[in-house]
């Protein structure tokens, strides 16, 4: 098959582009350097919110949410959209001006739900909760959980049935170009496969297989940690996700567990290494057993504690459409630790731009990749 359009990179961003660029009716080829079980969107813990500070991530957000809800029935695949809410914990005034802040904007943007909680309401949401040291918190309840391997496997599907190639285990591509033109891409053996539109899905690695095509993409990689407790009854399954807003702190049950994360910076050699530090588990656990005090009697199951990357942009905004510099070659990167939960809209939104030059259902203006040239950075808190 000729195809219309390839896209590089097999996570859930690039099977999302892969099925709605076929049903928009343009033949599909999906490359993949790696098996299947490797990249990013093999390591997401699942999460999925619409409380963000900025009206776009928000649309992306309630966009991706109504592509959730019908995701089944349009793929086969159920995504085990679970809400249980998301719980914003502030510690002083000032980051609960930053909660209120960012309710307004959800409001206006469409996001109804969201609220204010009381501190009655926060134990009776999360009663495992060291409420003393806190002022307040947001809660939005149609926030919780997916689960992010069955949305790549259901848009994969999906697609497959709609006539796109996907090829997992086929080695490191480059995009070859001709007088500031896609020409196509070309494998480690050196084959070339012409096609006139590329779309660069590489994730944490997307801004390294720009710039081999002399194309500058600010996306970089960085590393995220996530711990495992043991079996524990005390992690109830419909506890909802809790954070920290002073540290970024948070925790989400799973399958009888507590999953704990936390941002946190360490220094590394290598930027795109996703081995699990023990100084990052270190740091969190006086954390985790601060704020969730039966933490303290659980144990860490070691064993299944992991690390990945997220695929960082400057302003943790997703950078979508067509390089300036390269004509046919387009960009849905740069989620910022966002990608699952915003991969039903961006699949759907770059695939809109590919088909007709700019997107439709929403206007994704705020995430053209000339901003930074510009220097018009989207102001998201970005408390996770
Ligand atoms: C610990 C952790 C927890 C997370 N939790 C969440 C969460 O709760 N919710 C959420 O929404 N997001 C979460 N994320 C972020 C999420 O995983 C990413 O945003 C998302 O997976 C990005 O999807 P992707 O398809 O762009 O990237 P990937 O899944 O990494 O796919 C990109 C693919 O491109 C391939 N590739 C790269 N370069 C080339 C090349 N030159 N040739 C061929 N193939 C190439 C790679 O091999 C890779 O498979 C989390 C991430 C981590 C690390």
């Amino acid at each position: 098959m000729k195809a219309d359009v390839l896209v590089i990179g097999g996570g859930v961003i690039g099977a999302s582009a892969a099925y709605h660029l076929s049903q928009a009716g343009l033949k599909t080829r999906l490359l993949e350097r790696n098996e299947p079980f490797q990249g990013s969107t093999t390591r997401a813990t699942g999460g999925f919110r619409a409380q963000f500070s900025t009206p776009i991530n928000v649309q992306l957000s309630l966009l991706s949410r109504e592509k959730l809800l019908r995701f089944q029935e349009e793929t086969g695949i159920d995504p085990c959209y679970q809400p249980n809410g998301y719980l914003f914990c502030a510690r002083n005034e000032s980051q609960l001006q930053i909660l209120r802040d960012a309710l307004r904007v959800q409001h206006q943007a469409g996001l109804t739900e969201s609220h204010e909680v009381s501190f009655e309401e926060m134990k009776r949401l999360n009663p495992a909760l060291f409420t003393d040291d806190l002022v307040g918190g947001t809660f939005c309840p149609t926030d919780g959980f997916m689960v992010p391997m069955n949305l790549r496997e259901g848009y994969l599907q999906a697609a497959q049935r709609l006539g796109a190639i996907i090829e997992y285990g086929i080695g490191e591509l480059r995009v070859v170009t001709e007088h500031g033109r896609v020409k196509g891409v070309q494998t480690v053996q050196g084959e070339t496969i012409d096609c006139p539109r590329v779309v660069n899905a590489a994730g944490a690695w997307a801004g390294v297989l720009a710039r081999a095509a002399g194309v500058d993409l600010p996306v970089e990689p960085l590393k995220r940690h996530v711990a495992v407790t043991q079996p524990t009854p005390n992690i109830p399954p419909l506890m909802p996700m809790t954070i920290d807003v002073e540290d970024g702190f948070h925790l989400r049950p799973y399958q009888g567990r507590a999953r704990l994360l936390m941002p946190l910076d360490l220094s590394v050699h290598d930027p795109f290494d996703d081995s699990f530090d023990e100084r990052w588990l270190k740091a969190i656990l006086p954390k985790a057993c601060h704020r969730i005090p039966i933490l303290s009697n659980v144990d860490i199951d070691r064993a299944a504690c992991w690390a990945g990357l997220y695929e960082m942009s400057p302003d943790k905004h997703a950078i979508l459409g067509e390089a300036k510099e390269l004509s046919g070659f387009y960009f849905v990167n740069g989620s910022s630790g966002h990608g699952v939960m915003h991969s039903p809209a961006l699949g759907q939104l770059i695939a809109e731009i590919v088909t007709h030059g700019n997107a439709k259902i929403i206007d994704t203006f705020a995430l053209r990749p000339e901003r930074f040239i510009e220097q018009d950075f989207n102001p998201e808190q970005g408390i996770l």
